[in-house]
């Protein structure tokens, strides 16, 4: 009898459930069972599925004492900087070698020479859709030439707006800032912009420094970034830890010159990056760095000196103890140029303490 009535039961659950056009509701049948992330998680372009034979190429060009950086997906081209006025020539060889004859993007960061001087070889040579750039109070012959040639093309300077979304073939651009109005710190008026294509993505900041860093982070954008340009060619006012805290780079592009009058990239700057266990690429050191996605994972392909020393510690590993920094949970050889300070430090006398103790190993000492 029992038997008949659950039947029965089950016959008008099922009935009613069909005669019904409105989703069944949670009484009537157990929710699916969902991984955390796909409730949390909100929906992000990292879902997308790519079409096949899509790729994403960033090519970080070696332009010196300056930052230039093209990058190609699904046939759409951005420029973003172009070097130094004297670098128009290389740039525009560049393009040339890549085939390149139009720009769908070109990204101004900020005024200053070794970012805006090349744009004007690049728009010699190729015709663009947008042209983006920061308002700004500089003048300088390099930003007038620009200025000139965008408006050659019959083309408009675009201010792009903190938060809008363009697509690059089937990656996304997000602009994350300058959220700084206008201002005589030119570098803080850095077009900084995140390219998510598949589920990597790529940061690049211009010369943005730690002021800038701390409005973009306090804005709240997802700033997770694969690969990081790091800002202003390695300079110690850029790349804050709370910054990196934010951006948790695999990957840290330095574009920067030879033996540069500026001490870039310094120091502090390379031990925060080891700190945060970025592996290191240099164009001073390496030429041009070429980073190809294919929306799970990163390649990279340098110019020359594949396997130079980006970012060495000066001192050999000591044997005995490990340091331990109780705030990022990393644990250091004795010697490694990211030890944290003394206050943050907890000691181990063997690696096995160490990795039992929850910690990590720093990803440049390599303990
Ligand atoms: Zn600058
Ligand atoms: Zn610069």
């Amino acid at each position: 009898m029992r038997k008949i009535l659950n039947l029965l039961l089950l016959t008008m659950m099922f009935v009613s459930g069909c005669s019904t056009t409105e989703p069944p509701s949670p009484t009537e049948h157990p929710p699916t069972l969902q991984p955390t992330e796909a409730i949390t998680a909100t929906p992000a372009p990292t879902e997308v599925s790519l079409p096949e034979g899509s790729t994403l190429t960033v090519h970080f060009i070696d332009v010196g004492q300056a930052d230039a950086a093209l990058v190609l997906c699904d046939g759409q081209t951005m420029l973003i900087d172009g070097g130094n006025a004297q670098d128009s020539s290389l740039i525009a060889a560049y393009l040339k070698k890549l085939g390149v004859d139009y720009l769908n993007y070109v990204v101004c960061t900020h005024a200053h020479e070794d970012h805006v001087g090349g744009l004007s070889g690049a728009l010699s040579v190729a015709g663009a859709g947008t042209v983006y750039a920061p308002e700004t109070a500089v003048e300088s012959d390099a930003y007038d030439n620009f200025i000139r040639k965008v408006a050659e093309q019959n083309l408009q300077i675009t201010h792009p707006e903190h938060g809008s979304v363009i697509s690059l073939g089937s990656s996304s651009v997000q602009f994350i800032g300058p959220i700084t109005e206008a201002t005589d710190d030119v570098n803080n008026t850095s077009i900084v912009l995140k390219i998510q294509y598949g589920q990597t993505s790529f940061l690049f900041t211009g010369d943005a420094e730690y002021d800038e860093e701390l409005n973009i982070v306090d804005a709240g954008y997802d700033l997770s970034a694969d690969v990081l340009k790091v800002g202003h060619h390695g300079s110690d006012s850029s790349t804050s830890y709370i910054f990196l805290r934010h951006v948790m780079p695999k990957y840290a592009v330095i574009s920067v010159g030879k033996d540069n009058n500026y001490d870039h990239p310094n120091e502090k700057t390379l031990s925060r990056l080891r700190d945060e266990g970025a592996e290191v690429f240099r164009t001073d050191l390496q030429g041009d760095v070429i980073a190809t996605s294919d929306g799970e994972s990163i390649s990279f392909v340098t110019e020359r000196n594949e396997t130079a020393q980006t970012n060495p510690t000066e001192v050999k590993a000591a044997e005995g103890t490990y340091i331990g920094n109780i705030n990022s949970k990393k644990f250091h050889r004795p010697d490694c140029n990211s030890l944290p300070a003394e206050k943050n430090r907890v000691y181990f006398s063997s690696r096995e303490e160490a990795v039992n103790g929850g910690y990590t190993p720093c990803g440049n000492c390599r303990p």
